[in-house]
């Protein structure tokens, strides 16, 4: 898991390419300074602006409440009426896990008594689909929040940028972007739907194989939450060969990796890779000598040549296997032998 950036400018977007007016951006600070300020109620005022209507939170919002007052039935809808709706479309993570604790009871799916939770999340499904995965608009600017990650930030391994066609040699001339993937599963939280804290570009396999196990409960990590050092890989090592792989989380009840498998994948698939990476760094010449028997340091540009990835965690988003090359690195230079 890589960490990916959740401050209030990575959580507005809009339907214009071109943002040079100056109230257009006037506006846009006024939005992202409400999130800073978590001053929700602003947002009421600021729905009434001539620019709003370019916005997907009031676009959301507006959407949102008209279908709402279409749910029948009287407990789901009063729950979902009296929601701080700008918070639940622009609210952090920390934010939206809150509104979870308070509103599970109705708005989760979890009690059995409760009836007609397929009217409900059948609606925001459709909501989602509408506002965002199929309208091509919306979904590009999206994607344009995250341009500068390439990588998957749940695996660290496939890429996930967007291709954007401008011809075609066969008769398909759509764009293909990567899959937006709900941290908090819509099938389980649909008012969460289209909550930007809860959306992220990931790769096919990683949203296929995370599926709609309940995140929450499994006191899972979002990526937008994450500090690096929350989870470490850590190999084990024999007559210099990396044996096994492990991926070792800081909270022993957080779930993350046995909800991606990324052990057995790591494992399986990325050994030989590991193992060139050892042979290079046994092999280099300048420490040859000196590398495992005292500590072993590299200068960041050292370690680019070594290990042709990103030294800084800020750039793990860049190139895959980022994270995991690192670890190896920060594992190895503590070798004393
Ligand atoms: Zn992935």
């Amino acid at each position: 898991m890589i960490k990916v950036d959740n401050i209030a400018e990575k959580r507005v977007f809009h339907l214009r390419e071109n943002e040079s007016e100056p109230d257009f951006i006037k506006f846009k600070n006024e939005i992202i300074e409400s999130i800073k300020n978590k001053n929700y109620s602003n947002f009421d005022t600021l729905k009434d602006n001539e620019y709003a209507k370019q916005f997907s939170v009031f676009i959301f919002h507006k959407k949102i409440q008209n279908e709402v007052s279409k749910i029948t039935n009287p407990i789901i809808k009063t729950q979902l009426q009296n929601l701080n709706w700008f918070k639940v479309l622009v609210g952090s993570v920390e934010e939206i896990k809150e509104l979870i604790r308070d509103n599970e009871y109705v708005l989760a799916q979890r009690n059995p008594e409760l009836l007609d939770f397929k009217q409900y999340k059948d609606i925001f499904e459709n909501l989602y689909k509408e506002q965002l995965s199929g309208n091509e608009k919306l979904k590009k600017q999206f994607f344009n929040l995250f341009e500068d990650m390439n990588v998957c930030p749940y695996c660290n391994r496939n890429f996930v940028n967007p291709i954007y066609k401008e011809h075609s040699l066969g008769a398909d001339n759509k764009n293909q972007s990567p899959d937006i993937e709900h941290f908090f599963p819509k099938s389980i939280y649909p008012f969460l739907s289209l909550s930007i804290s809860n959306l992220l570009p990931s790769c096919a396999f990683c949203n296929k194989i995370k599926s709609d196990v309940d995140t929450f409960q499994h006191n899972c990590l979002s990526p937008y939450e994450i500090k690096n050092s929350d989870f470490r890989f850590d190999f084990t090592l024999k007559s210099e060969r990396v044996k096994e792989v492990r991926l070792i989380s800081k909270n022993k009840n957080c779930k993350n990796s046995d909800i991606l498998h990324l052990e057995s994948l790591y494992n399986e698939v990325h050994s030989k890779y590991i193992n060139d990476n050892l042979d290079d760094v046994l092999k280099y010449p300048r420490t040859y000598k000196d590398s495992l028997k005292k500590e072993f340091k590299l200068t960041e540009s050292d370690y680019k040549e070594l290990f042709r990835n990103y030294h800084d965690e800020k750039d793990f988003n860049k190139q895959p296997l980022s994270k995991m090359t690192k670890d190896l690195y920060n594992q190895i230079k503590n070798l004393t032998k």
